[in-house]
């Protein structure tokens, strides 16, 4: 008999920031109460979770599910050490975010032209103008700012995004002073070694910054994507409660990751994160009620491993 050899070495704590109330409540039809989101992140702070995106500061009009995310804000009961965030599009957001004192003001910025173009209706060039701009007004009022790169894993309207241009927009965002850059799979499209080559080349190229994976799993390859990015030293994971937050261009197939289904695996792999998970299975469970709906996290309707046999059940240790 051979012992298998692992390839990589996995972290030992994994830092996941939770999207739902932002990424997933706003492709949701329904829009909740302020009262029914207070609650839901205040039951997610109270789950062990170290940050939660909170909403965003973008044109009520554009965007009606967010439109009161200032009350939101004002409402939520805030634990020390967690970080709340908001993406904030332009100077109008940026002032809202900051007079809602969120601690990080993030940016969105689409790795592709066409992509770009489609969603905010500007050129990247324009996208980077407003970007410095939000910088400058977080970094005067001390808020945190950080960026979010989307379809940097291919693009619906382009395909393959090359890597070099990935780059390239990630050291300009770097020089406005983001602390921390994401990159999103925001169709789905990403899989596990094209994962870890835009780590590695990311990696390579900016080795003091903090890199974040925002995995989506419209084709099912979310959790594999994420394994994938551990194993090259990515350990800042974006995940929604209950999976919620579909794929915008694919109506009915998954979007963002599920919270609790991550936190389950890692846990299961002996890796930390600091969540409470049946805690969390109760948010998700929470938010269909609030929703009205199925959500499409697998944990909650298969319930916890450990909790499958009397008493917790002999398990193997993890090495
Ligand atoms: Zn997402």
């Amino acid at each position: 008999m051979h012992s298998l050899v692992p390839l990589f070495t996995l972290p030992t704590h994994v830092s996941i920031r939770e999207v739902g109330p932002r990424d997933g409540l706003q492709n949701e039809e329904r829009i909740l109460s302020t009262h029914q989101k207070v609650e839901l992140i205040n039951a997610l702070t109270a789950s062990g979770l170290q940050q939660i995106e909170v909403g965003s500061f973008v044109h009520p009009q554009h965007v009606p599910q967010m439109a009161d995310t200032d009350a939101v804000f004002a409402d939520i009961a805030r634990k020390p050490g967690v970080v709340y965030s908001a993406i904030a599009p332009n100077t109008i957001g940026a002032k809202r975010a900051v007079a809602a004192s969120t601690d990080v003001i993030q940016v969105f910025l689409s790795a592709s032209e066409s992509h770009n173009q489609s969603n905010v209706n500007m050129s990247i060039a324009q996208s980077l103008v407003q970007a410095a701009r939000v910088a400058a007004i977080a970094h005067g009022a001390e808020c945190g700012f950080e960026a979010v790169l989307s379809v940097v894993f291919g693009c619906p309207f382009e395909g393959d995004v090359p890597i070099e241009r990935v780059l390239e927009l990630c050291e300009r965002l770097l020089a406005l002073g983001a602390e921390q850059i994401t990159l999103g799979d925001t169709t789905g499209m990403a899989h596990p070694r094209l994962v870890q080559t835009i780590c590695q080349a990311f990696q390579a190229r900016f080795p003091q910054a903090a890199l974040r994976l925002h995995p989506h799993s419209a084709r099912g390859a979310g959790l594999a994507n994420v394994l994938a990015a551990l194993e090259v030293g990515v350990t800042r994971v974006d995940a929604s409660v209950g999976g919620i937050g579909g794929c915008p261009f694919a109506p009915g197939a998954p979007g963002n990751i599920c919270t609790e289904d991550l936190v389950h695996m890692l846990h299961e792999m002996g890796i930390a994160t600091g969540v409470d998970l049946p805690a969390l299975m109760q948010c998700a469970r929470m938010l269909e009620t609030m929703l009205d709906h199925e959500v499409p996290g697998q944990t909650i309707k298969a319930g916890m491993c450990q909790h499958l046999s009397p008493g917790g059940g002999p398990r193997r240790a993890v090495a």
